[in-house]
């Protein structure tokens, strides 16, 4: 499954929606937060802005010192929240240790929650009634639908339980009929659960202590990989992609699978946004 691919398909789709909203009148606009200077999350927020100004989403980023206090993060959100020009807001993740994350992602107002992480906008997700979805589990549904991958009645197996990845991924696939199975670092028997996994999902992140290897793949499977592992400055997934791309029936690479993917449906949430805030509802995002 070529993330890369998909992405930019669905980018054109996204730059035609947004040329519609500026005729119309709608400028849609992310902001970025980025506390202290992280080089990764630099890296990511780079690749935001730049996928924005493709798309025609007007960008801009707050840089704060890593020693800022919880009182200037909320402050600035909350100036974003009250600035009608702002669409989108992102806090980029993770935050310095002084911080406490939970309490600023809740200061963002739900309606400008872009990576659906409010519990406002999760709580949405589990009555399915969700507009601003996370990114990575909407970007895994998304890649699904472009490839027409049976979901209803499949059995589908996530190695993850975080709030970023297997929980809200847990609620899409369900809404849309697939039996589903949450594993995580406690689960027992993890082979036996994955080898029945029509649909395999991992997204752990500890290369090399744990992957996903042939064994665990039953054949013609669907595997999907969230994970990024940086291995001697080389980024690497969860899955050995050579041993189980020779069982699965379709497989994303990393990188080119789910990250180009997260970044995108970042851009269709901001779109999203700004629609629901100007009252447009003749919108066509979300695309995929
Ligand atoms: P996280 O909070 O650390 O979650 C890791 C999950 O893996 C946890 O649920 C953990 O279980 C589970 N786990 C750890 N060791 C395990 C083992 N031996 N067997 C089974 N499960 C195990 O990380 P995250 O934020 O969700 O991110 C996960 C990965 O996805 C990372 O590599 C991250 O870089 C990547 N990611 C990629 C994108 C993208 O755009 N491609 C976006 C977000 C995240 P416990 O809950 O029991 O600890």
């Amino acid at each position: 499954m070529d993330g890369k691919s998909v992405a930019a398909q669905t980018k054109q789709t996204l730059r035609e929606e947004a040329g519609y909203m500026k005729k119309v009148g709608v400028e849609p606009k992310i902001a970025t937060i980025l506390v202290g200077d992280d080089a990764p999350s630099k890296v990511y927020l780079a690749s935001k802005h730049r996928v924005a100004e493709e798309i025609g989403i007007k960008s801009e980023n707050h840089t704060l010192s890593g020693i800022a206090k919880e009182g200037e993060v909320a402050e600035l959100i909350d100036s974003l929240n009250a600035d009608p020009s702002v669409s989108g807001i992102l806090l980029q993740l993770p935050l310095p240790q002084h911080l406490d994350g939970r309490r600023m992602i809740e200061r963002i107002s739900p309606a400008k929650d872009v990576d659906g992480l409010t519990s406002q906008n999760m709580g949405r997700l589990v009555y399915g009634q969700a507009s601003l979805i996370p990114c990575t589990p909407r970007g895994v549904m998304g890649l699904l639908h472009f490839y027409k991958i049976p979901i209803a009645g499949q059995r589908a197996v996530i190695i993850n339980r975080s709030a970023l990845v297997g929980k809200p991924l847990f609620h899409l696939l369900l809404a849309e009929d697939a039996t589903v199975t949450v594993c995580h670092s406690k689960s027992r028997d993890l082979l036996g659960i994955t080898r029945q996994a029509d649909i395999l999902i991992s997204a752990v992140g500890r290369r090399p202590q744990f992957s996903v290897t042939r064994e665990m793949v039953r054949e013609g499977a669907v595997v999907i990989d969230v994970a990024m592992n940086r291995i001697a400055g080389k980024l690497i997934g969860d899955v050995d992609f050579e041993g189980v791309s020779a069982k699965a029936s379709y497989i994303t690479p990393v990188p080119g699978g789910v990250g180009p993917m997260t970044v995108i449906m970042l851009m269709e949430n901001t779109l999203v946004a700004a629609a629901k805030q100007n009252g447009l509802k003749e919108a066509s995002v979300p695309i995929l």
